[in-house]
């Protein structure tokens, strides 16, 4: 089957940036002024290729899309995914895979939540997509206690209709509007609040085994496609009209990894790669690493043996 990474040899990180930025835009929308500054379009061009790439090559390195996949995007109507449907609709043109997109949308019935804007969107956009129904909203309401927050219940009844609907529409992959930053707070909160060395993987195959999810955008930066969405004027459904509050533990890790930034530039990309880079003989994993079976090497050289060589 052929697959991402099908070509003679891996494409360097300045090759895919390369081909991602030939991929024509998908749509001819108006370019708005990025971060209330007036940008040349060749300044969000060169945003745009830079997004493509991190997204080519995060769909190369974890084998997220095969040839003849049908992927199920899903969009909120958030920066995040329609940021990933966009990627991935110009991506599509370029890939050395033949691949099918999907848009769901997720109705849970939010007071005021605006039907119109995605069928609309995805309508000019030409894109297939579907739009399900589905009052999640009065379930949490009516399960948890004011004042608590109602996003852990709602995110897994999301989840388990999402995966619903990828099986109804034969969908082999699941992408989400995930990020870097979305992935290394998650660590930090597995580690603060749940004793875990743990983030939120690029590619998991549900408890089940029956679905695979990708998050496509797992290397890009947050920063970076809230720029993208602004130039992209994209028709942005607000996150809060449920009511919720922002998980608390999140939105202090949020802040913590800000200040980190500011202080550190370039720190929470080292904190993602290091996650790329773990080395179990230093942690304190036993599972992991055989450390009761560790023993000195009898065949080591002692340092005269060594110097004399
Ligand atoms: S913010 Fe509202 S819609 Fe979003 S996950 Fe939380 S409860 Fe659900």
């Amino acid at each position: 089957m052929r697959c991402w990474q099908a070509r003679s040899r891996r494409p360097t990180r300045s090759e895919y940036t390369l081909r991602m930025s030939d991929a024509s835009p998908i749509t001819e929308q108006p370019l708005r002024r990025i971060d209330g500054v007036a940008r040349s379009s060749n300044t969000f061009r060169k945003l745009q290729a830079h997004l493509r790439g991190l997204t080519g090559k995060a769909i190369a390195d974890f084998g997220m899309i095969e040839e003849g996949d049908r992927v199920m995007v899903c969009l909120s109507g958030g920066k995040d995914s329609y940021t990933l449907l966009d990627v991935l609709m110009s991506l599509q043109r370029a890939a050395p895979v033949r691949f099918e997109l999907l848009a769901v949308n997720l109705d849970q019935k939010q007071p005021d939540f605006p039907k119109h804007v995605l069928p609309e969107y995805l309508s000019a956009l030409g894109v297939a997509f579907r739009i399900v129904e589905r009052d999640t909203y009065s379930v949490v309401q009516r399960v948890i206690p004011e004042g608590r927050t109602m996003c852990s219940l709602c995110s897994r009844l999301r989840r388990g209709i999402l995966y619903g609907i990828a099986e109804e529409e034969g969908c082999s992959k699941i992408a989400l509007g995930h990020h870097r930053d979305d992935i290394v707070e998650t660590l930090f909160l597995n580690m603060f609040h749940g004793s875990q060395l743990k983030a939120m993987p690029p590619k998991l195959r549900s408890d089940d085994g029956r679905h695979i999810v990708i998050r496509p955008l797992a290397y890009c930066g947050e920063r970076d496609i809230a720029r993208y969405a602004r130039a992209r004027a994209f028709p942005i459904i607000p996150c809060n009209l449920c009511g919720s509050q922002e998980n608390l533990q999140r939105k202090h890790i949020k802040r913590m990894l800000a200040e980190w930034e500011r202080d550190d530039p370039g720190r929470t990309e080292r904190l993602f790669r290091s996650l790329q880079n773990v080395v179990p003989s230093h942690l304190a994993d036993t599972r992991l690493f055989d450390f009761a079976g560790l023993a000195r090497d009898e065949a080591a050289p002692t340092p005269g043996q060594v110097n004399s060589r």
